[in-house]
């Protein structure tokens, strides 16, 4: 039975509902009159639920499909501007006692290298991440109760956050970590951590458990119901994905919206973010042995359609992405991005020779974090290092009906722009420094309020005589 306020994975990701969903997109796929009303209903700019936004899913439609992609970029300007957030992963222990198909940290790789880095050495990564410019980290690690208990996660957090290297400083610690108890995730919310993050992998109950043979994440039950456990905890931003290509792209959307829904319905606000990762090369892992792999014009319609179906809510792409997949979807909804990104224990010290790698997948966008915020200037985005919003009590719904107000772009905006600044007086090569200057000076002119427009002017020249953290 499906039932989107109930508490049971079973019965809120219902097996039937989503095949349901997938045989109404299928018998509608075209049909333009629907596609019409619901393209009407999403320009509302209120989101579409799991069955309409399936059916933009697969719909043949050329035209059609033109409206959408064309309906999912207007939503991304109005709701996110141009700004994209930067964010990089931080590896702290690869050891892992579940046993997942696809991930070379599986408990029976007994070649890859296991390393867990001490406070001393998590010191020395988070300042080579400050050296690089970054300010929000998303901490990974595997599962293993006694050589990565949640002290140990707690402990790197105020480590992390108590290191301020030259004018570095990481403001925002996310955390990826397997699904566990309501009294963990309330010492990670009492820890000051910013999203919670934790990808389904797969929302398909009979392949999850095939995939996750063994360990705790065998469980799909406790697995699916995390993020419950999570917001009981008092986390209120939750980050949600599905590993694409484990099973059929379709029904993780439905999935995911499913999912998205009963948070919503629940606890009265959705997911913070969505990721998209979909499987990579790693150490004993080849991705064509997955079936369900999705080719970059199926993966830019998916993201489309996420875009569409859930306007508010964030959406991430990593380093697993190429500069050619990553340019693509950053127009179609995607607005935040790693860059710089290393997937192995310690990496950002010591790269790692490839045959001794502890590395969690391939890479394959290398380029160095300000390559990637290089790129995005010239591309006419601007490149947020802001994290004010929970640290401004901005979470969960107050976050939410802020940008239901419209009133973001005399916040993110501003905040995008003077952490920018930070980062050109700071870490900037000449020429990333130069073209973010000409984009500063044209953006201001964006910053809707005058009064706010003022205070901006006088902050970046505040941060060009050495003062940071400006915030609103
Ligand atoms: N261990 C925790 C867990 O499983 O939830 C979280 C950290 S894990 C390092 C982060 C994510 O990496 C996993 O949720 C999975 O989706 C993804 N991942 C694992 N193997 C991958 C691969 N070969 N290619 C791409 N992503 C992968
Ligand atoms: Fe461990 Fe997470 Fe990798 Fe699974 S995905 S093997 S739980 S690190």
């Amino acid at each position: 039975m499906y039932r989107v306020d109930s508490m049971k994975a079973e019965e809120f990701i219902s097996h039937e509902e989503i095949m349901d969903t997938l045989a109404y997109a299928q018998e509608n796929k075209n049909n333009v009159e629907l596609i019409d009303r619901i393209l009407a209903r999403a320009r509302q700019r209120k989101g579409l639920n799991h069955r309409e936004a399936s059916v933009l899913l697969v719909c043949e439609d050329e035209e059609k499909n033109q409206e959408i992609y064309a309906l999912a970029e207007q939503i991304k300007k109005d709701f996110y501007g141009n700004r994209i957030v930067m964010f990089a992963p931080l590896y702290l222990s690869n050891y892992c006692i579940n046993g997942c198909i696809y991930c070379p940290f599986h408990a029976k790789n007994k070649h890859i290298p296991r390393k867990k880095l001490t406070q001393e050495e998590i010191r020395r990564e988070v300042i080579a991440l400050q050296d690089m410019g970054h300010k929000r980290l998303a901490l990974e690690t595997g599962e293993d109760p006694k050589n990565c208990p949640i002290e140990y996660v707690l402990e790197s957090i105020r480590t992390i956050y108590s290191i301020h290297h030259k004018n570095g400083d990481i403001r925002r610690v996310n955390v990826n970590i397997a699904a566990t108890t309501v009294e963990n995730y309330r010492k990670l919310k009492e820890a000051g951590i910013g999203t919670y993050i934790l990808f389904q992998e797969t929302y398909h109950k009979e392949s999850y458990e095939k995939l996750h043979p063994t360990g705790p994440k065998h469980d799909y039950a406790y697995h699916t119901e995390a993020m419950d456990r999570a917001m009981e905890g008092g986390i209120d931003d939750v980050g949600i994905g599905a590993l694409f290509g484990l099973e059929l792209y379709r029904y993780e959307f439905a999935g995911l919206l499913m999912h998205a829904e009963h948070l919503e319905a629940v606890h009265g606000v959705g997911p913070h973010t969505i990721s998209v990762p979909r499987i990579r090369r790693a150490d004993d892992i080849d991705p064509d042995t997955f079936d369900n792999g999705i080719d970059d014009d199926t993966f830019a319609k998916l993201v489309a359609c996420i875009r569409i179906a859930v306007p508010y809510t964030g959406m991430i792409i990593s380093t697993r992405e190429s500069q050619k997949c990553r340019e693509r979807v950053l127009h179609l909804g995607v607005s935040q991005i790693s860059g710089g990104s290393r997937t192995s224990v310690g990496g950002y010290v010591e790269p790692e020779p490839e045959e001794e790698s502890s590395a969690q997948f391939d890479i394959s966008d290398n380029r160095t974090l300000d390559e990637v915020v290089n790129w995005l200037i010239k591309m006419g985005y601007i490149p947020s290092f802001c994290t004010a919003c929970y640290r401004e009590g901005r979470t969960g719904d107050r976050f939410m009906s802020l940008c239901k107000s419209g009133q973001i772009q005399n916040c993110c905006h501003p905040n995008a722009l003077m952490t920018l600044k930070e980062y050109m007086e700071d870490y900037a090569s000449e020429d990333t420094r130069r073209a973010g200057e000409l984009l500063i000076q044209r953006e201001l002119s964006n910053i809707p309020r005058e009064k706010t427009r003022e205070i901006v002017v006088r902050n970046l020249a505040e941060i060009e005589k050495g003062k940071r953290d400006f915030r609103f």
